[in-house]
């Protein structure tokens, strides 16, 4: 019977919410917290910044793969050791809790908006001849890349705090996305940050903390998001965060001596970059772990998970990408073929149970 169900709520429709939500949502009562109605994929946000039509396919509403599970869209901003309280004064209560709260980033609440903004940000990149993006982690070089390549006459400006690009992954790969967007005419400055205090809207000359001046129509901040953890730091997990605001799991990705709390995706202290693959991974494993314990089997069928090794593509346009493998960093159409022409959207609409393309009606 639905009511001697367990309560499974997961917090964060992201990369990793949203798999364990899918896969359990015919073996709990499970009910998903997220801040918006629908899913994104992170890593197609640039090239829907370029083609805004790409995002229809990237931007899939919660309700269209989760047929069988409850969903509210409200911030999650406190939990007991029995239910979780959301910004809109809701109380949810729960037998096992996962969370997946990933970034914090403050995107519109509908599907639409989300494709609005979209709209608005490839109107102000058509409207400027010269573009400046401050940040050169994968953000601001996958940017870069996607307007040198789809807007060529362009003038792109990277400007960088750090002493070279892609800081998260091996100097080599930071070297390579240099050279490559220096062939493709995008002006690169490290080792400088853009003073944006004071900055009017209008305003066309920037200024760098080493005295530069900048001329650009209009800039893109394209800095790293912060964990979206701190709202955890006055609840019963505040013992739970490291110093750098992560959770702490242990290897079955329970939050440290916690039978029934799991947490996923960035915001663990697992010692491995964070990327949307292991990000699905771990989900993965907390799926199964969390049927082992629901259908009371015995624990020593739970499944341990192993961090991997630091692999990454950064994509650079629509047909490179850069690529740091375990023995190996390259550039070119190679790595550009697995990442760069559809940027694992249908695989990842796949994997939710949705057809490669939008099917209309
Ligand atoms: C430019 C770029 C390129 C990338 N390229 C790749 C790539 O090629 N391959 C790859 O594997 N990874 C890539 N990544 C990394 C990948 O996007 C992340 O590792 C992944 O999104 C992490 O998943 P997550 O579920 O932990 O968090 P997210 O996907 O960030 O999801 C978090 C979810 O939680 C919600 N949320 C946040 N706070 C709350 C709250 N308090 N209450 C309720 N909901 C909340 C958010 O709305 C969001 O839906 C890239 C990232 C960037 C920025």
């Amino acid at each position: 019977m639905e009511k001697d169900r367990k309560r499974v709520v997961i917090l964060g429709g992201g990369v990793a919410g949203s798999v364990v939500a899918r896969s359990l949502q015919f073996h709990a009562r499970v009910t998903l917290v997220d801040s918006k109605e629908y899913f994104e994929i992170p890593w197609a946000n640039l090239r829907s910044m370029v083609e805004p039509s790409f995002a229809e396919r990237t931007l899939i509403n919660h309700r269209d793969y989760l047929t069988n599970a409850d969903i509210v869209t409200s911030e999650a901003v406190n939990i007991t050791e029995t239910e979780v309280l959301t910004a809109d004064g809701r109380r949810i209560g729960y037998d096992y809790l996962v969370i997946a709260t990933g970034r914090a980033d403050s995107v519109p609440k509908t599907r639409s908006e989300r494709l609005n903004q979209f709209n608005e940000e490839n109107r102000k990149i058509k409207s400027a001849r010269s573009i400046l993006i401050i940040g050169g982690g994968p953000t601001g070089v996958e940017l870069a890349g996607e307007i040198a390549v789809d807007f060529p006459d362009k003038k792109v400006i990277l400007v960088h705090k750090g002493s070279r690009l892609l800081e998260f992954i091996g100097a080599k790969a930071g070297h390579k996305a240099l050279k490559w967007l220096k062939s493709k005419n995008v002006v690169v400055k490290l080792d400088q940050r853009v003073n944006l205090n004071g900055f009017t809207d209008g305003q066309k000359i920037y200024r760098t903390s080493i005295g530069e001046t900048i001329e650009a129509d209009c800039h893109f901040l394209c800095m790293g998001k912060p964990l979206s953890t701190a709202w955890l730091k006055e609840t019963v997990l505040e013992n739970d965060l490291d110093s750098q605001g992560r959770i702490k799991v242990d290897e079955k990705l329970r939050v440290n001596g916690r039978g029934n709390i799991f947490a996923i995706g960035d915001i663990t202290n697992i010692p491995e970059i964070k990327q949307g693959f292991l990000a699905q991974q771990q989900a993965e494993v907390v799926v199964n772990n969390l049927k082992v314990i629901i259908h009371g089997a015995r624990e020593c069928k739970m499944e341990t998970y192993k961090p991997h090794s630091a692999i990454a593509i950064v994509s650079l346009g629509r047909k490179e990408a850069v690529a740091q493998l375990p023995f190996w960093t390259i550039t070119g159409r190679i790595p550009g073929f697995i990442k760069s022409g559809d940027l694992f959207v249908g695989r990842t609409r796949r994997q939710m149970g949705l057809s490669y393309d939008i099917v209309k009606a």
